[in-house]
Order: C-alpha cells, then sequence, then structure tokens
C-alpha cells in the first residue's frame, strides 16, 4: 500500500508509537517513520563500556487514574519496566540537605527504550528515514497521506511544516553525562539528587540502581543554561561536570570514563494543557502538549490523537 490510504506518523519517541498503537489498534493503516537507527527518542540510552545506560528520561511515572497505568503495569507484569523509588535527595548551594517523597518512579533493566521498542511491537517501522517537508493535502515529502502524525519537539515541527529553519525558542536544552566508576562510593540508598542553585547541575541519578544491576554508574543532567553554552562542543563541559559531581557527592577519585550526550529541545518551557492538535488532516502531539511535560504525558498525547484519529 502506498501512503494515500494510511496515516504516517513522523516520530518514533514514546508519542508518535503511542499514536500509531492507538491507530493500528482500531485497525487503522498506518505507518510509523523515525530518522533515528532505533525507536526511543528522549527515552533513548547507549551502550557504554559493556551495559546500555539511560542518557534521556531518567525514569517514568503514571498516576493511579491515568489510562497509562495499566501499560506501566503489563510493562512491571512482563519484567520490562520495574519500580525503583518514590524517594529522592535535595541539594542545594551547601550540598546535599534533605530528602523528598512522590510518586513511584519506574526504571527498566533493559533501558527506557526498551519501552518504547516492546510498545512498537507489530506495527510498520521505517526507520533512518529523515522527513524533509509536511505540506497540505496533507503530503509527506510530496507523497500524498490520509493523515499526518508529527510527534516531536515544536522547533522539529515547526521545521517540517514551514519548510525553513524556524526559531528554536520555547524549548530548553540539557547535557546528559554518564559517569563510570571502577566501584560504587556513593550511599547506596541515593537514587537520584535533585540539584538547587548550580550554574552547573539540575539532576543527577544513580545508573546502576535504577536498572537494578548495580553498576558504578551514574548520569548526571545539566542546567540548561550549561547546555546552551557547550551545544555546539558538548565534551567541552564534561570536566566541569565532574568537578561538580565529584564535589556533590564527596566522591575522590575521578571517573574511569565518561559520556557526553547533547539533547538540544529537553523539555518545553510552557507545555499546552490540551492533549494534542489536529488540523486539515496533520495532528501535533508529544511532551509540548498534555502539560506538564513528561514520558507520560507525551503516551497521552500521543494515545489521545491516535484515538481521535481513528475515530
Ligand atoms: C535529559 C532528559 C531527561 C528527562 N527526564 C525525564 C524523566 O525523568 N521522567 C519523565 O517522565 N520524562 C523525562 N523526560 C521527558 C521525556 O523524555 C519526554 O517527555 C518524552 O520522551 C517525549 O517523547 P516524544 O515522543 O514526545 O518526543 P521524542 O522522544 O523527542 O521523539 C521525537 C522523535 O521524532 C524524531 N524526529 C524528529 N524530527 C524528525 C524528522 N524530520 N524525520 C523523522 N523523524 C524525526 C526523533 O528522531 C525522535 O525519535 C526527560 C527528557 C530529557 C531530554
Amino acid at each position: 500500500m502506498d501512503n494515500a490510504g494510511r496515516t504516517v506518523v513522523i516520530g518514533g519517541g514514546i508519542s508518535g508509537v503511542a499514536c500509531a498503537r492507538a491507530l493500528a489498534d482500531a485497525g487503522r493503516p498506518v505507518r510509523l517513520v523515525d530518522r533515528g537507527r532505533r525507536l526511543g527518542g528522549r527515552m533513548g540510552g547507549r551502550t557504554l563500556h559493556g551495559r546500555v545506560v539511560d542518557l534521556g528520561a531518567s525514569y517514568l511515572t503514571a498516576g493511579d487514574d491515568s489510562p497509562f497505568a495499566p501499560v506501566v503495569a503489563d510493562w512491571v507484569e512482563r519484567g520490562l519496566a520495574r519500580p525503583w523509588t518514590d524517594t529522592f535527595a535535595v541539594a542545594g548551594p551547601g550540598g546535599i540537605e534533605r530528602t523528598t517523597s512522590g510518586p513511584m518512579r519506574y526504571g527498566t533493566a533493559g533501558g527506557l527504550r526498551s519501552l518504547v521498542v516492546d510498545l512498537a511491537t507489530g506495527l510498520d517501522v521505517e526507520l533512518g528515514r529523515t522527513v524533509r517537508e509536511v505540506t497540505p493535502g496533507p503530503r509527506v515529502d510530496g507523497e500524498a497521506a490520509a493523515a499526518v502524525v508529527l510527534a516531536m519537539p515544536d522547533p522539529q515541527a515547526d521545521r517540517l511544516l514551514s519548510a525553513t529553519d524556524a526559531p528554536d525558542a520555547g524549548w530548553q536544552p540539557t547535557l546528559a553525562v554518564a559517569l563510570g566508576w571502577p566501584q560504587r562510593s556513593w550511599p547506596a540508598d541515593l537514587h537520584g539528587v535533585f540539584v538547587h542553585d548550580s550554574p552547573v547541575l539540575g539532576w543527577v541519578a544513580d545508573d546502576g540502581d535504577r536498572r537494578g544491576d548495580g553498576a558504578p554508574v551514574l548520569v548526571a543532567h545539566s542546567t540548561p543554561a550549561l547546555a546552551a553554552a557547550h551545544l555546539d562542543d558538548p565534551d567541552a563541559a564534561v570536566p566541569a561536570v565532574v568537578d561538580a559531581v565529584r564535589t556533590l557527592l564527596g566522591i575522590d577519585a575521578p571517573p574511569e570514563w565518561t559520556h557526553a550526550h547533547r539533547w538540544s529541545f529537553a523539555k518545553p518551557d510552557e507545555p499546552r494543557s490540551e492533549p494534542f492538535g489536529l488540523v486539515d488532516g496533520v495532528g501535533r502531539c508529544g511532551d509540548g502538549w498534555s502539560a506538564p511535560s513528561k514520558v507520560e504525558s507525551a503516551w497521552r498525547s500521543g494515545d489521545a490523537l491516535g484515538r481521535a484519529l481513528a475515530g
């Protein structure tokens, strides 16, 4: 089948996969395309020194009454996701000050991307394809489609719709830096640290703890300001991040290895409260919708748009 009879979902993060899943489950023909070599988007990670390290989202949550809750429960039942913790440390300029409790955060043994891959089981997926233009019709790179979905951050969607360099305003960047040591030398019950009032760090996660293998690996997320200053050369920010992490956690030895990853559009300044956009057969979804911005919102946005298109 060519695209004329089917919906083309552009973006293989959790929102695009949720949208395609809802369409396919309703019996609608749908193709999912992503420019990457793998699905996952900002739930991505990388194999570093023999194991997967989560470099994007740190964990996921699901509200009790959320339609996402049964999806997460199914992942837990099948051993793909695992309850991680409901408690993190909070640090200020003087170091770690207290702990804070909230909803259960879920991690994965195989990396968060594995959940997106699982959700895409049986879908028609085309990887390694960068879409250049979505035009009225709707058309995807000139080819007619029944409907088109842009499941990605707004600056990326705006570029596809106008085929020009739209401004990047409204979304914040983050650098993720993975740090590996020969052995663990931080508290076993640390889980993760929200860092306030630091020019360098916003968050540090214990990757071995959340993944369940106890590996001596931390992942630090920078402040938007540090990321903005190093988008062209993320590696140049690593020494400042290493210093800040070692000072925060009192780690004497430098890490054995580091790896930096740039997220140019990590999160929206102000996600919309509407669940999705849909005008003239062109839908938009993702964590720029269904505020607040997080994995659960992105899934809800994509699922709601898929159901609306199917209906
Ligand atoms: C550093 C960081 C930490 C985070 N921490 C958390 C957390 O702890 N908990 C939480 O719930 N959320 C967290 N989030 C947010 C969460 O990751 C996102 O809300 C969610 O993954 C967004 O999914 P999405 O499908 O909307 O977009 P994305 O995952 O960004 O997917 C968009 C996809 O579109 C593709 N694409 C873009 N342009 C094109 C094109 N032209 N052609 C083809 N494909 C294209 C991209 O390759 C990408 O795969 C974090 C995000 C970041 C970056």
